[in-house]
């Protein structure tokens, strides 16, 4: 548990919120700023599910353009640069390339597109779209002989799950509560209260609140069945998306954005310094189907990036691969592709208490929904509060992207021992709280016992202490990706490090 001491007590919420993804956390982080008693419970690791992911982008979605979801597209992108501002170590801009290709799209169609997509974001600080000639453009180099023609335009990366992260934790900076691998197994209603029954690590426990936060994401059904009081709830559609990872098939900072045959669009993203990040598919998904990457997501995927590039891709190539569901506001009318990216808010008062439910949405409207729902409850509860997520940045990200290589440089200045990669990742996890996770190291000794890479006992005992890291899977896959770099037999140290550093904890 996170926040304050379990124990036997029942504790009073103003609100309790189920379900710990970025629309979760989102929603306690407002919630708290604005003085409001919230709790949070998390089944298993905080953004363990979709939120951790994700194609990682705030967009404005350009595709969605196609299927005429304008207000959807203009929010996204004003989103995309606030989110910017309020985190600029876990976020940045990218360029992304589109070629065209004979046959599919028509160039004049993408450029009408990317004019209304560039009106669209008029206010944005990032750069407007242009033309390019791939024979000129470092770009165009990697690529086989598709057409010599490409646009490009601006969108941004976030890491998702340290997105996902840095709310909870500025939300218990704020007061809020938040458990993780604590599954909410039961809620009955009581005359003024929901009484919540919480499966926790150490055993059951109960909270009380007026209003509960249904932000399960695809555990829709599920959540039905944990209520005592029938609910009524909106239908979703589900369609699982996977990514795959493999060693960088091109070398320079630029993402691509590919049209397929079959109408669908992928990306190909720079990632982790050697890598490439290629995804997504669109797969329809029932409860109980398996959320991994089938043999024919891989092969699809693999298939679809070697058409455009010189280097083939194989599914031998694939180091690391991941898949999540999206839960979209159910049309069964419309193919998965087309499906409604916007999210639904569903407010039900049931005598004096509340449930208020969240479908759909995307990482990038994460704030902007936070925000209505807060605003909403406030109502409910007859609070006045005020907005202020907009302007307030998340943990680490308090200072401007412009001074981003300066505060490096200096961090490399004041511990000499950092290579330029290890600070710029660090800086990339921590923001400006580095400072604080190396503290008064002056040499590598200091960092202690190593655990491949450039992973480190101070840093590896931070995440333990200070960002509620239960498993080596959290530590390697979500509060950083340093599994990609981590050998079996370093993975399998490195768990047993922490198991050992949690059993003498607790
Ligand atoms: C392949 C793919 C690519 C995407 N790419 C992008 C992108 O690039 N940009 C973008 O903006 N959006 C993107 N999205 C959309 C975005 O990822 C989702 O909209 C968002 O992550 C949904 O967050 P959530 O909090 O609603 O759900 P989730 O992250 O799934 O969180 C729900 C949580 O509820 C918990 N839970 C469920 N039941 C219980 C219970 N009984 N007790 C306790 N906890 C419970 C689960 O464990 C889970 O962690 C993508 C989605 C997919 C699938």
């Amino acid at each position: 548990m996170i926040g304050k001491k379990q124990n036997s007590r029942i504790e009073n919420f103003d609100i309790f919120i189920i379900g710990g993804g970025v629309n979760g956390a989102g929603i306690l982080r407002d919630a708290a700023g604005r003085g409001i008693k919230a709790g949070l419970a998390e089944m298993n690791d905080f953004g363990s599910a979709t939120s951790s992911a994700s194609t990682k982008l705030f967009h404005g979605g350009l595709r969605y353009l196609e299927t005429y979801q304008f207000r959807l597209v203009k929010e996204a992108l004003a989103e995309r640069d606030i989110l910017l501002n309020l985190m600029p170590h876990i976020s940045w801009p990218l360029k992304f390339v589109l070629p065209h290709k004979k046959g599919l799209r028509p160039y004049w169609i993408l450029r009408i597109a990317l004019y209304i997509y560039d009106f669209l974001a008029r206010n944005s600080k990032l750069p407007k779209s242009v033309g390019l000639n791939l024979d000129e453009d470092i770009s165009g180099k990697y690529l086989k002989d598709v057409s010599k023609k490409a646009l490009q335009y601006s969108d941004c990366w976030v890491e998702d799950s340290r997105l996902v992260f840095l709310n909870v934790k500025d939300a218990i900076n704020k007061g809020a509560s938040a458990f993780s691998y604590s599954q909410v197994t039961k809620i009955i209603k009581e005359e003024k209260n929901w009484l919540v029954t919480i499966k926790g690590k150490k055993g059951n426990f109960k909270v009380r609140a007026p209003i509960i936060i249904n932000a399960v994401g695809h555990w829709i059904e599920e959540f039905k069945e944990i209520f005592g009081e029938p609910v009524k709830s909106g239908s979703v559609r589900l369609v699982k998306g996977s990514h795959i990872v493999v060693k960088k098939i091109f070398d320079h900072d630029k993402a691509y954005i590919l049209q397929g045959e079959d109408g669908r669009i992928i990306f190909c993203i720079p990632y982790e310094g050697s890598f490439t990040l290629i995804g997504t598919t669109e797969v329809e998904h029932r409860i109980g189907n398996q959320i991994n990457c089938s043999n024919e997501e891989k092969e699809y995927l693999c298939n679809f990036a070697s058409k455009y590039f010189k280097k083939k891709v194989s599914t031998k190539d694939i180091v690391w691969e991941y898949s999540g569901v999206r839960a979209l506001h159910e049309n069964k009318n419309i193919k998965a592709k087309d499906a409604s990216r916007d999210y639904f808010l569903d407010l039900e008062r049931i005598n004096k208490i509340s449930c208020l439910s969240v479908y759909g949405g995307k990482i990038t409207a994460y704030r902007k929904l936070s925000e209505k729902v807060v605003s909403k409850i406030s109502k409910t509860l007859g609070l006045k509060t005020s907005e202020w997520t907009s302007t307030e940045s998340l943990p680490g990200g308090d200072f401007r992207l412009s001074e981003k290589r300066e505060i490096i440089d200096k961090l490399i200045k004041n511990y000499p021992f950092l290579t330029r990669s290890w600070a710029e990742r660090l800086f990339k996890t921590f923001g400006t709280q580095t400072n604080t996770v190396i503290g008064s190291a002056k040499n590598l000794k200091d960092m202690g016992r190593k655990f491949g890479s450039d992973l480190t006992e101070k840093e590896v005992n931070w995440f333990l202490e200070n960002e509620y890291v239960y498993t080596v899977e959290d530590l390697i896959w979500r509060r950083t990706k340093i599994g990609l770099r981590l050998s079996k037999q370093e993975i399998k140290a490195l768990d047993l490090y922490i198991k050992k550093r949690l059993k003498k904890r607790s």
